[in-house]
């Protein structure tokens, strides 16, 4: 132990000699606190900053009777000290807090989860040991005051003197380790305890859920009480002297030099598209314009903040549409382990974690209640795949409205009001309702998702399962050999780890601007649609899509690492998007796309009809001459029926896939 007077003594010299003109201005100011970079501590008295590690609660109650000693001819000085750049010997991952760090100084970051409305007048009883004059801190959530449970000195268990008593304004929060530490494994999460100027407006926003902080605390331990008894397992939580926010999106994902250069490598490969096409699900054949897009999807656009303080998302959202023997699930499940921190969850389970935010009442610890981060604000600035996603809850589909354009999420519920950052790409997955999709159904009629959300969707994509004989080989072929005999054809092009520091690395250092020769390809691109739609024709296209065209570009541009958006990229969005009008709001009849229909609204393709009257036809031929219906027969009786050029409708539904020939001369439907 450091004698009392000599621990005052070096913390007043210290605090003259670094602090004085802070602590001066900070009083004027009346600010309630002052940080203290702790690296000066360590230079200035090496024994000193030991003493502090070790016995940080007894330190820095010294410090702030050391600083009331400073003259400011201004009254008393009475902040609170906060300190930060703790050595990184300190720095524990959640998951290995012991009790070995209890009444010790730690530091542990990660990202809030849940955390209480702040409560004034909590209070906190000081005791003193009567065995060797330690003295205990003792929050106190109950009416009766509670002593300490032992003495974490000397480990005595009675007569405890209550000397000290104070009110003040607290918050508690769950923070949770990043997934990025933990590769898969649950993660492991801490309760930190924040008072006083800790809970201040702007210290709230900081600490609501879905924010990555670091804090600097003392590990304590609750005893904590359950339905009436005292539970053996003490909790553990820390008491925290101060936080910071982390603004940037992986911290712990460490990028070795020898990374670096494997990402640069890939970076200039000129066929790295190609491989990130063949990286995205190998074992499934095909899809490529899916997986391209996927793999745009995860390297972004660039998030703008225009002038007029609006801002414009860089982040690209994607539906999937698929029957349900389609591969689109495991799609989904890879995309998330490409990227650091990604999920994936399904509609139907995930109403009671809750996709947005929740707010219950806190049973446990200081009353009130509790807002609890869902799993969009969890991946803030990474990806969520959420499959079935015409399943969440109607509740649920509000919030996402805001989640998919703002990028945050409002609560409002008994006390709290929070709004909570949601920066994440959605790349969601919806079943059809009538179990199989067709292109000729306007898309708000297959699928029980609102209008308003699905325009939200920068693409949407319908994954079908066609007969297709050659394909079909081709699958056939691709799954023998990716199962059974050459395994190596099912692992990724580039590996997961690598991809994972690939993405990381390009979102965190790129960010390229237009040129100008990709702004006019994009340009032309949207106007010439914009010009197709005539007066009474849908409108071609909407700025939604231009913003989305431009963000593909950018994304594009990103998987090279370049800084700026060429016109190679722009043309590569343009496919990825023609390659989705078409999917859903191409109009075989004109020749147009209507993007009214891709967005659910009413078409007004006229001869879309005339393809219900022609499979109505060879349904009907089907229940007289069974499966295979003769080509011969179908036109005749189209024919009679009215309908004009019954064989080019036809040689579209093939071309569409919705029937096909099983042998010369006959039909097949699906
Ligand atoms: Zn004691």
């Amino acid at each position: 132990m450091m004698e009392h007077d000599d621990l005052v003594e070096r913390l007043t010299e210290f605090l003259s000699e670094f602090y004085k003109s802070d602590l001066i201005t900070a009083v004027s100011d009346g600010k309630k606190f002052l940080l203290i970079d702790f690296s000066l501590v360590d230079k200035f008295d090496i024994e000193l900053a030991d003493y502090f590690l070790e016995h940080p609660e007894e330190t820095i109650a010294t410090a702030l009777e050391a600083a009331k000693q400073i003259e400011t001819g201004m009254g008393e000085i009475d902040v609170k000290l906060r300190f930060i750049n703790i050595p990184e010997s300190r720095e524990i991952r959640i998951r290995n807090v012991r009790s070995e760090h209890i009444s010790k100084i730690v530091v542990i970051e990660g990202f809030v989860r849940r955390a209480s409305e702040i409560r004034p007048e909590v209070s906190e009883a000081v005791f003193q040991c009567a065995d060797c004059g330690n003295k205990i801190v003792v929050i106190q959530t109950e009416r009766i005051i509670r002593s300490p449970p032992d003495c974490d000195s000397c480990n005595n268990k009675r007569n405890f003197k209550l000397v000290d008593q104070k009110l003040y304004d607290a918050r508690w929060v769950t923070v949770e380790e990043a997934s990025e530490v933990t590769s898969g494994e649950r993660p492991s999460n801490i309760m930190v305890y924040l008072k006083e100027d800790l809970t201040s407006p702007k210290m709230h926003n900081k600490t609501d859920p879905g924010n990555r902080i670091k804090v600097v605390g003392i590990l304590k331990e609750l005893p904590k009480r359950f339905k009436g008894t005292r539970s053996r397992q003490m909790d553990i939580y820390v008491d925290a002297n101060s936080v910071e926010s982390i603004e940037s999106e992986w911290e712990e994902l460490e990028i070795s030099l020898e990374d670096e250069q494997s990402i640069i490598e890939l970076a200039n490969d000129p066929l790295i598209y190609q491989k990130l096409i063949q990286t995205i699900a190998p074992a499934l054949y095909g899809m490529d314009e899916v997986k391209e897009a996927i793999s745009l999807q995860l390297f972004g656009g660039v998030l703008k903040n225009l002038r007029d303080r609006t801002r414009v998302r860089g982040d690209i959202h994607l539906l999937l549409v698929g029957d349900p023997s389609t591969a689109k699930s495991s799609i989904m499940k890879t995309i998330t382990s490409l990227i650091p921190r990604g999920k994936y969850v399904s509609g139907k389970g995930v109403t009671a974690a809750g996709l947005t935010a929740t707010v219950t009442k806190d049973e446990d610890f200081l009353g009130g209640w509790i807002l609890e981060a869902g799993a969009l604000v969890m991946c803030n600035r990474s990806l969520i795949s959420i499959d079935e996603f015409e399943k969440i809850e109607k509740n649920d589909q509000v919030a996402l409205h805001e989640a998919m354009e703002q990028q945050s999420i409002s609560i409002a519920k008994a006390n709290i009001v929070a709004t909570l950052p949601a920066r994440t790409s959605i790349l969601a997955g919806a079943n059809p309702k009538l179990g199989r999709f067709d292109p000729y159904l306007p898309i708000k009629e297959q699928i029980d998702i609102p209008e308003t959300l699905l325009s939200r969707f920068d693409m949407k994509f319908a994954l079908r399962d066609l007969p297709n004989p050659d394909l079909d080989a081709k699958i056939a072929d691709h799954i023998m050999k990716t199962r059974f005999f050459n395994q190596e054809e099912a692992e990724p092009i580039i590996k997961v780890e690598l991809m994972r520091k690939y993405v990381a690395y390009a979102r965190k250092n790129c960010h390229p601007e237009m040129s100008a020769e990709a702004a006019q390809e994009l340009r032309d691109f949207y106007l010439t649609l914009r010009g197709r739609s005539g007066e009474d024709s849908p409108i071609a296209i909407t700025p939604r899509q231009y913003e989305a065209l431009i963000r593909l570009a950018e994304a594009s541009a990103k998987v090279q690492l370049r800084n700026t958006v060429s016109r190679e990229d722009s043309q590569r969005a343009i496919i990825l998007m023609k390659a989705s009008l078409r999917q859903f709001g191409f109009d075989p009849t004109t020749g147009k796309i209507d993007i009214d229909r891709a967005d659910g609204a009413k078409s007004t393709a006229s001869q879309r009809s005339r393809i219900r009257i022609l499979m109505d036809v060879i349904d009907d031929i089907g229940k007289r001459v069974g499966k295979d219906v003769p080509v011969e027969d179908i036109i005749r009786q189209a024919r009679e029926e009215g309908l004009d050029s019954p064989e080019e409708i036809l040689r579209k539904m093939l071309n569409e896939g919705l029937i096909f020939q099983p042998k010369q001369g006959y039909i097949n439907k699906l």
